[in-house]
């Protein structure tokens, strides 16, 4: 599998039945693996307790539904921004960036944005853990590069880089574009 992370948006309604998820009541949340990234479910608890299934979640927790609200966000900028840098850093993909992308996840946690749902061990030593955002829902799935202590500072200095602006984040250019061109003779 080449994903080392993934966002996965809560669902509104049943992935079992379909049926709406209703305001403030239990959901179950879970993913499986699949050959690209993972697919999730948010059921039910009691869709999920009677599906019949031939595979074994990738994670699995319990939850509460909370419907969209469209009043004005009166989150802190700061944390707004940080949400928002997380979001793009998990979108972009880029191997190069998974310590930022991890210690930016971490600090969301301690700021109350975002909440630790699962971790799972890998082959390598390395963790993915699931991170769900507390209002929105949205799961991202983060490798824990068990970065060293020494390590953090750096890492925290460049995420704090990153918000204040100072290093552009925007895509870059496909370098395949700029490979040359086999000459001809
Ligand atoms: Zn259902």
């Amino acid at each position: 599998m080449s994903q080392e992370w993934n966002i996965r948006s809560r669902g509104h309604v049943c992935t079992i039945c379909q049926k709406p998820l209703v305001d403030k009541t239990p959901v179950v949340s879970a993913l499986k693996e699949t050959a690209d990234g993972y697919e999730r479910f948010d059921c039910h608890p009691e869709c999920w307790k009677v599906q019949e299934r031939d595979w074994t979640p990738f994670s699995q927790w319990d939850g509460v539904y909370l419907a969209p609200v469209k009043e004005v966000r009166q989150e802190p900028l700061k944390k707004e921004d940080a949400g928002e840098l997380l979001r793009q850093l998990v979108t972009l993909d880029d191997p190069a960036m998974k310590n930022v992308v991890y210690v930016l996840a971490v600090m969301l946690e301690r700021s109350k944005i975002l909440v630790e749902r699962d971790a799972k061990e890998q082959e390598d030593g390395t963790i993915r853990r699931v991170y769900e955002d507390r209002k929105q829902g949205d799961t991202f799935v983060i490798l824990d590069p068990r970065l060293r202590l020494e390590n953090l500072s750096e890492v925290q200095q460049q995420v704090v880089a990153l918000l204040s602006g100072e290093v552009a984040t925007e895509e870059e250019q496909p370098s395949a574009d700029n490979e040359t061109q086999p000459e001809t003779t």
